[in-house]
């Protein structure tokens, strides 16, 4: 159960209506969402069926919801969630690219990048310092130095960054450098890593899982908004099936399952979704004209030398030519009847 508090109530109302749930033997805990206070309730809520907690002030509904997942829900909230990246925008009709290479390899290869990224419209630039790479003779990444990189990158282009934490140890040390702290599909289900980013005050943007269920999924995004943080933007990157062509299956049915399931932003990630280049750009609008609110696209200067995915990485020329196809079918979706 969540008790939905208005969002001017005052600290004493909020108090009283965590005191009649203490009274009920019940544990809770209280989280201040973008557009409301909520009050989880735990347990056997029945204890307070003979409470009228509607009738007590501040509280403007109560939400009985079954599923594993409620901050995060529609049900819970029905107005698309904003999340503000130090301005910067995303969710709600705000669109958002985060683009950049897959790992940051050096100061040059990721300075240039930014240049590119920023010329070509994209807000966020991403790239890995700590890449979970599935062969351990694999490039890992430049770790502390590459967050360095990216912080200067921003600096110069005032681009955000978004770039991935892999481990708790690290949370707070990436949170230093970064904007955007992003949980891989690998640790979708790092639940101390989830309650961890939960309490980085940073944004998080959530990979789904290679085999997770959207219910999973919004369930890991539970985690993190339930730890205290709700500025989560979730990320469709693909989905382990039987194909072979493709490196993933990108699920574009779930971007629109998503709108109607929660309130959170969004966003398509085509290159690890499909793992080949030429299919980015088809992806990407594809996303678009489902319902994504931004995108994430790895973007290399120069993909043939790429320490890491540059089968699926955008070259300077692929990348300018999808921010202008994104621009037109943006034009295209905002002049169609809703
Ligand atoms: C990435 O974005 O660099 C990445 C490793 O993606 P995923 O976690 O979706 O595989
Ligand atoms: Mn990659």
């Amino acid at each position: 159960m969540v008790i939905v508090m208005n969002r001017q109530a005052k600290l004493a109302e909020i108090e009283r209506v965590e005191a009649v749930v203490a009274a009920a033997g019940l544990t809770f805990y209280t989280m201040e969402g973008i557009q409301y206070w909520a009050i989880g309730v735990k347990g056997e809520t029945q204890r307070l069926a003979s409470v009228a907690l509607e009738a007590l002030p501040g509280v403007e509904r109560i939400v009985r919801i079954q599923t594993g997942y409620k901050l995060v829900s529609r049900e819970l909230q029905d107005s698309d969630s904003i999340i503000d990246v130090d301005g910067v925008k995303i969710g709600g009709g705000h669109f958002a690219v985060m683009a950049g290479p897959c790992a940051v390899e050096s100061r040059e290869q990721l300075l240039e990048a930014a240049e590119i990224v920023k010329a070509g419209g994209a807000t966020f630039l991403r790239g890995g310092a700590y890449k979970p790479r599935t062969s351990p003779y694999d490039f890992q990444g430049l770790e502390e130095q590459g967050l360095a990189y990216l912080a200067e990158a921003s600096e110069r282009t005032g681009l955000k960054v978004v770039t991935e934490v892999t481990e708790t140890t690290a949370v707070e040390r990436v949170a230093h450098y970064a904007d955007v702290l992003q949980v891989g599909a690998r640790n979708m289900q790092n639940f101390a890593l989830l309650k961890a980013v939960g309490q980085s005050g940073k944004a998080v943007l959530l990979k789904r899982g290679m085999s997770a269920t959207i219910n999973e999924w919004l369930q890991a995004a539970e985690y993190i908004v339930s730890a205290g943080n709700p500025r989560v933007i979730l990320c469709e990157r693909g989905i382990r099936t039987f194909e072979e062509y493709t490196r993933n299956t990108l699920d574009l049915s779930a971007v629109s399952a998503i709108k109607r399931l929660s309130h959170l932003p969004v966003i398509a990630d085509p290159s690890h979704g499909t793992g080949k280049w030429h299919l980015v750009k088809p992806m990407a609008l594809a996303a678009l004209a489902a319902g994504s609110d931004g995108l994430m696209i790895e973007v290399h200067p120069n993909p043939a030398e790429a320490r890491c995915d540059g089968p699926q990485s955008l070259n300077p020329e692929n990348y300018h030519k999808l921010m202008q196809e994104l621009q037109a079918m943006q034009a295209f979706l905002k002049g169609r009847p809703a």
